[in-house]
């Protein structure tokens, strides 16, 4: 069907049909939206959309101080002259009631629509609820059915919150136009709101467009083309974004790797809350890409506590047709992580165990015994889930690294840690199972103790560093971190040359606490070490192959 629309264009340039055709099968269509005020910063939108890549362009007529019809027809031709060949265009001029920028009447919004008809308009998008209305539903009608080129988009929007019935709208509006293709888009209020998005999207077939909007409907956006939506929006900077939680063309294209997504992708991402600033989508993505491989990590903003990330394993593991193979896990569900692979008679890694914290998940494949029920989702209640800790590991492989010994020249060290929360727990849990002697110093003394007590080592206060008397010390504070810089959690003087200096640390790479150790002639090794390290052990339990360190370090150092 799209095949014969393209060849009735009639296009003369061999090399623009070939485009053409090429934009045409891909299913899903990265499309950016137009949306300046002036026709003039229309025009030039769509040079820079097409620039940076875009499929297909939007023109959200809506958006136009001095709307008239010549403006858009103008605005149209724009799409066909602005360079690298012929790109198809949606017109929407929307109805303020469902976003829409300006109250535009709605005599004048079905105008420009019909115009945009007349003039070549791939697509034009109506509302639903208005072509549902008998005098707008006509002439809509009665004018396509005079330029079978031009296809009908009927959208919805709920702003607020899922629709009652996505299923059942989707089905109403085939029913009611079936030359139309659904657009249906909802704010999703939590990232468990997506799934009913996702189960639309692999239930149904044909042309639809399904998003989710907002920061937890991120995800609906890059996974638009696995799942086959017709259209994934994105724009080309943050200022010009239509609705909320749309993506970038760079992000989308250079993070998310959207030209190499198809429906074969594996799934892998890092659970958090939040997960805006996390590193691990941009470092798994280029080693997934170093290797050649169809896999993709996604920040996956799940928020709440143990009840909303079971019901989100639940929703991941019950649809094995989404492909997630594994899952970085941190703040705040490392412990949730756990508790739901025990609770599920999963593998807990003994270490694991013993730390009370997950960072790393792994889903086995779907061809393991699991049945599916009619609508195609997992039933059994085998267990597909394994937890492991690879932050204790890269903890451990960062300082005997940095110290140039094996793990068993650990053992018997005298040992300083800073910090008595979750990293400190892993890297105790850790250097007390390789034999080394912990002295563990925190601000609040008690948490110290109780550390100390279940790792059976020695506690402290701050106070006491005066007196420090170690070969190794390791910072397991966010003192230091990015924007304080100038603090430091140990002063210079206590600082020693015959001893090694870890800061976990790692934005920036190096600390204060690094530089007056640097200075003081002890040997130093910086957060980035762990960071990566613990990336790499992921990404081996994620794929079986040894990841690109190098690769991985440079990324973090560009990104921090
Ligand atoms: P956490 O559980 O919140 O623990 C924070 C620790 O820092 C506690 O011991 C806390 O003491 C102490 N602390 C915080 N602010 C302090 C201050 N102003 N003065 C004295 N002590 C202070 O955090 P976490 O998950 O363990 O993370 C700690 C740091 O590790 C992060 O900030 C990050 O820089 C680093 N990290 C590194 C990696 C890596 O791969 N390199 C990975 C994750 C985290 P109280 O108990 O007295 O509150």
């Amino acid at each position: 069907m799209l095949s014969l629309g393209i060849a009735q264009a009639g296009f003369d340039s061999c090399l623009v049909a070939r485009r053409l055709l090429y934009l045409w099968l891909i299913m899903t269509h990265l499309t950016v939206p137009i949306s300046a005020q002036d026709l003039d910063g229309a025009k030039r939108q769509v040079r820079e959309a097409i620039a940076a890549g875009a499929e297909m362009l939007e023109l959200r007529t809506d958006y136009l101080e001095a709307l008239d019809a010549v403006s858009v027809v103008a605005l149209i031709a724009e799409t066909r002259d602005a360079g690298r060949g012929r790109i198809p265009a949606i017109v929407t001029c929307r109805d303020p009631r469902e976003g829409g920028a300006k109250p535009y009447p709605d005599e004048l919004r079905i105008l420009v629509l019909l115009k945009a008809v007349e003039a070549g308009a791939d697509f034009v998008d109506l509302e639903y609820a208005n072509f549902l209305r008998p005098e707008i539903g006509h002439t809509i009608r009665a004018c396509l059915a005079t330029r079978p080129r031009s296809r009908l988009i009927l959208s919805a929007h709920d702003f607020r919150g899922r629709f009652r019935d996505i299923g059942g709208l989707h089905r109403e509006i085939i029913q009611t136009c079936p030359i139309a293709i659904p657009k249906l888009v909802y704010t999703a209020a939590h990232i468990n709101d997506c799934f009913g998005a996702f189960d639309l999207l692999h239930e149904t077939q044909g042309d639809r467009i399904v998003l989710c909007m907002g920061e937890s409907g991120l995800i609906s956006r890059i996974l638009a083309k696995k799942l086959g939506s017709l259209v994934t929006f994105a724009s080309v900077d943050e200022q010009a974004a239509t609705a909320p939680g749309q993506l970038t063309v760079g992000k989308l294209k250079g993070l998310y790797h959207q030209d190499s997504i198809d429906a074969q992708t594996e799934l892998f991402g890092v659970i958090a809350d939040p997960v805006g600033h996390s590193l691990s989508p941009t470092i798994h993505n280029a080693c997934f890409a170093d290797k050649g491989m169809n896999r993709l990590y996604l920040p996956l903003l799940v928020q709440g506590g143990q009840k909303e990330f079971d019901v989100f394993l639940d929703n991941v593991l019950t649809r094995p047709w989404l492909d997630f193979r594994g899952f970085s896990v941190t703040i705040p569900h490392k412990h949730s992580a756990l508790e739901y692979v025990r609770r599920n008679g999963g593998f807990v890694e003994p270490l694991a165990d013993e730390i009370g914290a997950a960072n790393t998940l792994i889903v086995a494949r779907a061809s393991s015994p699991w049945e599916h029920g009619q609508d195609g989702r997992a039933t059994n209640k085998e267990p597909r889930v394994s937890a492991c800790n690879t932050d204790y590991a890269g903890a451990l492989d960062a300082i005997t690294q940095g110290m140039g010994i094996e793990r068993a020249g650990l053992r018997g060290v005298p040992v300083a840690v800073v910090g008595a929360g979750g990293v400190s727990r892993a890297i105790v849990a850790g250097l007390t199972d390789a034999g080394v002697k912990v002295t563990i110093y925190n601000r609040t003394v008690k948490r110290a103790e109780e550390l100390a007590t279940e790792f059976h080592c020695q506690a402290a206060g701050l106070d006491e560093l005066s007196r420090l008397d170690a070969k190794l010390l390791i910072n397991c504070t966010s003192i230091g971190m990015h924007p304080h810089v100038d603090a430091t959690p140990v002063p210079a003087e206590y600082l020693k040359p015959d001893m090694a200096v870890f800061d976990t640390v790692y934005n920036p790479a190096e600390t204060l606490l690094l530089r007056q150790a640097k200075e003081k002639g002890a040997r130093t090794i910086d957060g980035i070490a762990m960071f990566v390290n613990q990336a790499a052990a992921q990404f081996h339990l994620f794929t079986g192959q040894t990841a690109n360190a190098g690769l991985m370090r440079d990324v973090v150092i560009r990104s921090a």
